[in-house]
């Protein structure tokens, strides 16, 4: 490509970024606002400046948080970052960019990098929470604003379904429970049940061949109410020959928390439903093993699992610290109500 052809585009690319909206400063906040006060403005100066909702911008963030911190060594976030939004230097600055830590929005964009600027001081910095926020956000956004759009932009910019599910999830969650604490949990069965509980992680399993007891197994009555752990969505429900009557719920840590061999469910829970930490969602029974409605082929329980998704694997973890935890949280604030 001659001098000139390549001044031409650069000109023209300097054009066209003039016609990006810059996200304009923020005025100084009168007293120091919180972390989270912090990162809301910056969903909210991000979403206005690519034309989204800020909770859908909050979702693809969160999304990302959760991948980078399941996956730590290979996406290093900054230290103090507010976005947990991770793009490897290649994607940035563009596959044949000599200069992989291009900060030049115009030499990005010749090299088809996705880098660009959202503070509107001149530099691509994926450093930068802004800059970082804004060029995923505009990205996603080019398809539109409309559910279906933005479905669509996050297919085009992830190319993975999974990734596509959990950010709309996420979505939902954050359009419904808005600016509520949404870190609070709940034992998943009523504290004055009679039930018995012990780890049980990787103890083989005698049924269907040799497989790792992936979870927890909560020993109560037939019919005692299963409660939900977490804020979440229903992202399944159904039979599995292993599993009997089960109910799959996903959270905001991207966590999928997995409910087994109930005796049935609560009738009124769909796929897609929210539901908050202590909501009744079925009940406990002996349900799996066999056909659809096999039941009683060991006694009464809840099998409780946890999965992390890593992005395109999820892998589960031991819950039995976790319900140690949220044990003792319920039973201190059942406490400190009685003491009220
Ligand atoms: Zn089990």
């Amino acid at each position: 490509m001659g001098k000139a052809a390549v001044t031409g585009i650069l000109a023209f690319l300097c054009l066209s970024t003039l016609s990006v909206p810059f996200v304009h400063g923020d005025e100084k906040p009168k007293t120091a606002p919180n972390g989270a006060e912090t990162v809301r403005r910056l969903y909210e100066k991000v979403g206005r400046s690519v034309g989204l909702p800020p909770h859908l911008v909050a979702a693809i963030d969160r999304y990302e948080l959760t991948i980078s911190r399941a996956r730590r060594k290979t996406r290093p976030l900054a230290l103090n970052a507010l976005t947990g939004i991770y793009i490897p230097d290649t994607r940035w600055a563009g596959e044949l960019n000599p200069d992989p830590g291009d900060t030049v929005p115009v030499s990005i964009r010749f090299f088809g990098g996705i880098g660009r600027d959202g503070s509107g001081d001149g530099i691509a910095d994926r450093r930068n929470d802004v800059d970082l926020l804004y060029t995923v956000a505009s990205r996603v956004r080019e398809y539109g604003s409309g559910n279906d759009d933005f479905a669509i932009g996050l297919w085009e910019y992830y190319h993975n379904i999974r990734a596509v599910q959990r950010v709309m999830q996420f979505a939902k969650l954050y359009e419904a429970f808005g600016k509520s604490d949404l870190s609070k949990h709940a034992f998943p069965l009523p504290l004055n049940s009679n039930y018995t509980y012990r780890s049980t992680w990787g103890y083989s399993r005698s049924w269907g061949g040799y497989r790792i007891h992936e979870g927890t197994d909560l020993f109560a009555g037939y019919g005692v109410p299963v409660r939900s752990t977490s804020y979440g969505i229903v992202e399944l429900k159904g039979w599995n020959k292993f599993g009997g009557w089960r109910i799959g719920i996903r959270d905001l840590d991207n966590l999928y928390h997995y409910y087994a061999h109930l005796s049935g469910y609560n009738k009124s829970l769909k796929v897609g439903d929210l539901v908050r930490p202590g909501d009744v969602i079925g009940w406990v029974g002996s349900s799996g093993y066999g056909r659809p409605g096999t039941q009683g082929k060991f006694p009464p329980h809840l099998h409780y699992g946890i999965y992390r998704d890593r992005g395109m694997v999820e892998w589960a973890f031991d819950p039995f610290p976790l319900l140690k935890q949220w044990e003792r949280e319920e039973q201190k604030a059942l406490r400190m109500n009685r003491k009220r």
